[in-house]
């Protein structure tokens, strides 16, 4: 028998494969799984129009078999099967995908969607694995061959017996090293655990033995005996086939989705909403959205990473892709699925694909109508919402330059004085009298606080609704937006309020002539601690009070002073 060697180019390139292209070596079980899906897709296919394959969809299955003592892992599936020529063009070649060649050379039904298109995908085997052996016997052939390789060295084809139509592909796993640990690879959980995490929705059954424990069953047993226990071995679906997304809306309750939200992002309370959507057109894509009732506990940490899962031909590409949402929309968790994303070839990162843009600029649409929908169908809710979020939404307004004020100016809520609940400003401006110009705010630590402030009582007294601003944030956003329908904001800590009437004015121009020589005292005493003393029409109860003629309010400089610089 003898030994063919790689091209020497590809050679070159295997090495590069093995050692650079994928960033995760975990990702190996994702790329022979997804092979061993679409070599079942192929077969299918054929089953359409070809009677003698004789075989349904649910007789596809992968099975999974780890053997700890010879150190193995091996992927069997019975879908199409490859040819001696097919194991040399396409195992031999690096780069090349029969994959490929299939989807371009047949046109394909909806429930086919081949996942391969570089060629590359089996050769992450070697990241985990000193040998592989691949046996195969293609459909409509009466020989099975064996193809087996140990890396950049080369390969050998030979014949081999294998009764059923099919390919097993065995990885014998490295050995440990000081650097580098690969007995993980045989263990059932973890095993487990990458099936569910990249290869859930293949279509079809991904089975693996898994050895169990369960107590004894005794007869008579002794109360006080320690339990006994047995090991017991179960074989098992890993994946559960069908993604959620992929089916009709109207086939899921609530329920189905708040499911699957608390198990796929592990959050224990129900979400808030849900937002569910398909599209065709520019795009072609599915997403599954969610908004928590809870912030997470690290949301205002730079810890939080936004990001939403990426699927493409339901195998995830992508755990957190954070192209796909804006900043001021971070909370949001869920996935996208579609087929048309233009991935690059270790299928991890995406090129800054334009795709992706539509989608994201589609999502960020959706999220801020289902809010605004919230806001006007369910004011609990909404309210309950921006109590965990708001704070993210007027750091969005702050923080876009101004860009994305009109996204987000509707979606605000600030507690107001007369109606002592939180208001948008739609509704503020709605109420606003007749000879109201600006629309009136007020800063401090809190609602009661704020309320006692003498600047306040004086605008409330004359009728004019005011919004408390108690966040830091609030003020900047409020500055950031200028005005909202033309109406512009305007604090009534600022000086030059105008309230008064002409009669009132007049009086006290008079008074403060009358008193000319007090108030000159008074600032000459408070040199350096204020600008200037005046009379007031300002104050009810209070004696006296401090405010600002500058762009900045008190409170805004309190902020900036505080700041780190
Ligand atoms: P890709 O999947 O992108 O085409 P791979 O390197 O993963 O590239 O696989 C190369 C080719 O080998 C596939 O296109 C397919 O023709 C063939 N192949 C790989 N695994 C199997 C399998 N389990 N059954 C049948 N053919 C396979
Ligand atoms: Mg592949």
């Amino acid at each position: 028998m003898k030994t063919k060697q790689f091209k020497a180019e590809s050679k070159r390139l295997l090495d590069m494969m093995i050692h650079s292209i994928y960033t995760h070596k975990e990702i190996f079980l994702r790329e022979l799984i997804s092979n061993a899906s679409d070599a079942m897709d192929k077969l299918y296919f054929r089953s359409l129009t070809d009677e003698k394959v004789g075989m349904n969809r649910e007789d596809f299955a992968i099975d999974l078999k780890i053997d700890k003592d010879a150190r193995t892992l091996t992927i069997t599936d019975n879908g199409i099967g490859m040819t001696q020529e097919e194991l040399e063009k396409n195992l031999g070649t690096i780069a090349n995908s029969g994959s490929l060649k299939f989807k371009n050379e047949n046109k394909l039904e909806d429930d086919v969607d081949i996942i391969g298109q570089f060629g590359v995908g089996f050769y992450s085997a070697f990241m985990v694995a000193k040998r592989v052996t691949v046996r195969s016997k293609a459909y409509g052939s009466d020989e099975a061959y064996q193809w087996q390789s140990e890396g950049v060295d080369g390969y050998t084809i030979e014949p081999c017996d294998k009764e059923t139509v099919g390919t097993e592909i065995i990885l014998e796993i490295k050995d440990d090293a000081e650097d580098e640990t690969y007995s993980e690879f045989l263990e059932q959980y973890r095993i487990q655990g990458l099936v569910k995490k990249y290869s859930d929705y293949i279509r079809y059954p991904i089975r693996m033995d898994m050895t169990k424990s369960r107590r004894k069953e005794t007869e008579n047993a002794d109360k006080d005996a320690a339990p006994e226990y047995e090991e017991y071995v179960e074989n098992e679906t890993l994946n559960s086939m069908v993604p959620l997304w992929r089916k009709n809306k109207s086939e899921l309750t609530d329920a189905d989705y708040n499911a699957f939200y608390k198990e796929k992002f592990f959050d224990y309370n129900e979400p808030l909403l849900h937002i569910h959507t398909k599209s065709e057109g520019t795009a072609t894509f599915n997403a599954l959205l969610y908004i928590p009732s809870k912030a997470p506990y690290d949301y205002y940490t730079k810890e939080y990473e936004k990001g939403l899962q990426l699927y493409s031909s339901g195998v995830m590409i992508m755990e957190k892709c954070a192209d796909l949402l804006p900043d001021y929309f971070s909370f949001v968790k869920g996935l996208v699925d579609s087929e048309d994303l233009s991935l690059n070839i270790s299928r991890e990162l995406l090129q800054h694909d334009r795709q992706l843009k539509i989608i994201a600029k589609a999502l960020e649409k959706s999220i801020r109508n289902e809010l605004t929908k919230l806001l006007k169908n369910d004011r609990a809710a909404y309210e309950k919402f921006f109590e965990a979020f708001g704070l993210q939404l007027k750091f969005g307004v702050y923080n876009g330059y101004g860009m994305n004020k009109d996204a987000l100016k509707d979606l605000l809520l600030f507690y107001s004085s007369s109606e002592k609940k939180p208001v948008t400003l739609a509704e503020y401006v709605s109420r606003m009298k007749e000879d109201q110009t600006c629309i009136y705010y007020a800063t401090g630590e809190n609602i009661a606080r704020i309320d006692h402030l003498p600047q306040t009582e004086l605008v409330k007294d004359k009728g004019f609704e005011i919004l408390y601003l108690t966040e830091n944030v609030d003020e900047f956003a409020i500055k950031m937006l200028m005005n909202y329908e033309g109406k512009e904001f305007k604090s009534v800590s600022a000086g030059d309020l105008d309230l008064e009437t002409e009669e009132e004015k007049k009086e006290i121009e008079e008074k403060s002539k009358e008193h000319a020589d007090l108030f000159n005292d008074m600032q000459k005493a408070l040199e350096g601690k204020v600008k200037s003393v005046r009379l007031s029409q300002r104050l009810k109860s209070h004696p006296v009070c401090l405010t600002s003629e500058g762009a900045l309010s008190l409170e805004m400089e309190k902020v900036l002073n505080a700041m780190p610089t």
